[in-house]
C-alpha cells in the first residue's frame, strides 16, 4: 500500500483550503511540505464514440478541481449569459486577490491530491485513508477543518461541510431523478444540464434560505417557471425580519416566482423515465415539476473524526487560533465552532468571508507557534452577502434585539434601497443594506464594529444610511 508523508495536510479542497494555501506560501512553506486532499471533481463527458455505452460509467471521466470560490455556483455559474466558468473563479479572486490556478500550486511545490475522498481519519496514528485505500502517513496532525500533526510534522486539516438531503428525513421519492442539491461544482454542472434539457420547464425550489433565493432567481433568469416552498412565515428567517423579507418576496413575485409558505415537501412522484414529475406538499397541494432543487442547509461532516475531537454547536470546537482539542489539529471554515470575541460567545459561521479569514488566521498561528511567537486572537466581525437578479445585499454584525427598517423598501420601486439596524442594550449591533454603494457598505460595517449608542429609534429610522455615514 503506497504511503506518502507531508508536513502539513489540508483536508478538503474548498474555499478555506485555497486561502490557507496562499497564506502558507506567503509564510514560505517549502516545496513538498504541503498537500491538499479533496474529493471534489467534475464529470466530463468523453467523445461521442462512447455514447453507445451510455449505461456504463466508462463514458464519463473525472476531472480534478483546484480550490475555487464556491458562492459562484449559485450565481453566475447558472446564468444563461455572462456565465462564470473555471478557471475564472479559482480562489482568491472573490476577495480581490490573485487567481490561484493549478500551475500556481505546482510552482510552489504544493501537492493537490484531488478527486480523492477520505474515508478514515485516525488522529492517534496520524493516518488518513483515502477512497483508493492508500494511506497517507502524516506527521504532526496539525490543523483541523483541516490540519494535523504526527511525529515532528504538521498536517493542516480542513473539514468538510455537506448538504442536508431530504432522504435523511425519509421523504418519499427523494431519490428520483432530477432532484438536485448544490454544494460542489459537479452538482452545479448537473443542474446546468437539467436547465438545458428541461428548457422552459417547471422547477420547484425547496427551502427559503439564501441558496433557495439565489437558485430561484437563477432558474427564473433561465426562463424556467419557478415555485419556492418553505415552512416559515417568510424567507430567510435566520437573518431577515418580516420587513426585509416582504421586499424580497414582493420583488420575486414581480419577477414571476411563485412563493408557497407555511408548508413543506413531503413526497415526490416520478414519470416512466424515473424523473421527477410532481412534488407533494404537506398541506395537500401537488406541484408539477421537471426540476427540483433542494436548499435546506448543510452540516459539517464530522463523522470522520467522531469521538476523536471535541465538538460543540454541531461543529468542531476550536480556540481563537482554530486549534482543536487535539494538539496540532486545526479546524477552520464552516466546520469550526470558535470564540466570537466581539460577542463573547462561541459560534459556527457558514459564510465565505469567515472561511477565508479563519484559514489565514490558522496558518499564521501555526507558523507563529513554530517560531515561538504569538499572534492576536481572531476578532471576527460577522459578514454575509448575497446577490440575486439585480439585487445585492450585505449584512454585518449580529441580528439580535430591536430592529429599525429604513429607506425605500417598496419592491415595485425602481429606486429601491433600504436597510435595517439591530439594536441591543441601546447600541447598534447589526446592519443590513440592500443595493448599497461600496462606501455605504463600508459604513454599515463600521457601525456593526463600533456599536454606536442610539436612544431614539425613530430618528435612526429617518436618518437611515446617513447615520452610518457619520460614524
Ligand atoms: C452554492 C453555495 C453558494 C454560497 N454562496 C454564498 C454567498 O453568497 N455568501 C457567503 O457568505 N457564503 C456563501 N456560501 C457559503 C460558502 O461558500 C462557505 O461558507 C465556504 O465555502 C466554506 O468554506 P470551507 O472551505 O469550510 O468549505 P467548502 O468550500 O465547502 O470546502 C469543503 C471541501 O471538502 C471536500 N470534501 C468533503 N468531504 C470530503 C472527503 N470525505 N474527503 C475529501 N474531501 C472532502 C469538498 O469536496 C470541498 O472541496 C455558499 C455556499 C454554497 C454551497
Amino acid at each position: 500500500m503506497a504511503e506518502q508523508q507531508f508536513k502539513y495536510v489540508i483536508l478538503g479542497g474548498g474555499v478555506a483550503a485555497g486561502y490557507a494555501a496562499r497564506e502558507f506560501a506567503k509564510q514560505g512553506v517549502k516545496p513538498g511540505d504541503l498537500a491538499i486532499i479533496s474529493k471534489e471533481a467534475v464529470c466530463l463527458i468523453l467523445l461521442s464514440l462512447y455514447l453507445v455505452r451510455a449505461a456504463s460509467c466508462s463514458w464519463f471521466s473525472l476531472s480534478a478541481v483546484a480550490p475555487y470560490e464556491r458562492p459562484a455556483l449559485s450565481k453566475a455559474y447558472l446564468f444563461p449569459e455572462g456565465t462564470a466558468r473555471l478557471p475564472g473563479f479559482h480562489v482568491c479572486v472573490g476577495s480581490g486577490g490573485e487567481r490561484l490556478l493549478p500551475e500556481w500550486y505546482k510552482e510552489k511545490g504544493i501537492e493537490l491530491i484531488l478527486s480523492t475522498e477520505l474515508v478514515k481519519v485516525d488522529l492517534s496514528s496520524k493516518t488518513l485513508v483515502r477512497c483508493s485505500w492508500e494511506n497517507f502517513q502524516v506527521s504532526n496532525f496539525n490543523h483541523c477543518n483541516w490540519f494535523h500533526r504526527t511525529l515532528k510534522y504538521e498536517l493542516p486539516f480542513f473539514f468538510f461541510p455537506q448538504v442536508i438531503r431530504l432522504s435523511d428525513f425519509g421523504v418519499q421519492g427523494a431519490d428520483v431523478k432530477n432532484i438536485f442539491y448544490l454544494r460542489e461544482i459537479d452538482d452545479a454542472d448537473k443542474l446546468v444540464e437539467a436547465i438545458k434539457t428541461k428548457k422552459n420547464g417547471k422547477a420547484v425550489i425547496v427551502g427559503g434560505g439564501y441558496i433557495g433565493l439565489e437558485l430561484s432567481a437563477a432558474l427564473r433568469i433561465n426562463n424556467i417557471d419557478v415555485s419556492m416552498v418553505y415552512p416559515e412565515p417568510w424567507c430567510m428567517p435566520r437573518l431577515f425580519t418580516a420587513g426585509i423579507a416582504a421586499f424580497y418576496e414582493g420583488y420575486y413575485a414581480n419577477k414571476g416566482v411563485k412563493i408557497i409558505k407555511g408548508t413543506v415537501a413531503v413526497g415526490f412522484t416520478a414519470d416512466s423515465n424515473g424523473e421527477v414529475k410532481e412534488v407533494q406538499l404537506k398541506d395537500g397541494r401537488v406541484l408539477e415539476a421537471d426540476i427540483v432543487v433542494v436548499g435546506v442547509g448543510g452540516r459539517p461532516l464530522t463523522s470522520l473524526v467522531k469521538g476523536q475531537l471535541e465538538e460543540e454547536k454541531g461543529g468542531i470546537k476550536t480556540d481563537a487560533f482554530f486549534k482543536t482539542s487535539v494538539p496540532d489539529v486545526y479546524a477552520v471554515g464552516d466546520v469550526a465552532t470558535f470564540p466570537l470575541k466581539l460577542y463573547n460567545e462561541i459560534r459556527r459561521v457558514e459564510h465565505v468571508d469567515h472561511a477565508r479569514k479563519s484559514a489565514e488566521q490558522a496558518v499564521k498561528a501555526i507558523k507563529a507557534s513554530e517560531e515561538g511567537k504569538t499572534i492576536d486572537e481572531y476578532d471576527y466581525l460577522p459578514y454575509f452577502y448575497s446577490r440575486a437578479f439585480d439585487l445585492s445585499w450585505q449584512f454585518y454584525g449580529d441580528n439580535v434585539g430591536d430592529t429599525v427598517l429604513f429607506g425605500d423598501s417598496d419592491p415595485a420601486s425602481p429606486t429601491h434601497k433600504f436597510g435595517t439596524y439591530w439594536i441591543k442594550d441601546g447600541k447598534v449591533v447589526g446592519a443590513f443594506l440592500e443595493s448599497g454603494t461600496p462606501e455605504e457598505n463600508k459604513a454599515i460595517a463600521k457601525v456593526a464594529r463600533v456599536q454606536p449608542p442610539v436612544d431614539n429609534l425613530d430618528v435612526l429610522s429617518k436618518e437611515g444610511i446617513a447615520f452610518a455615514s457619520k460614524i
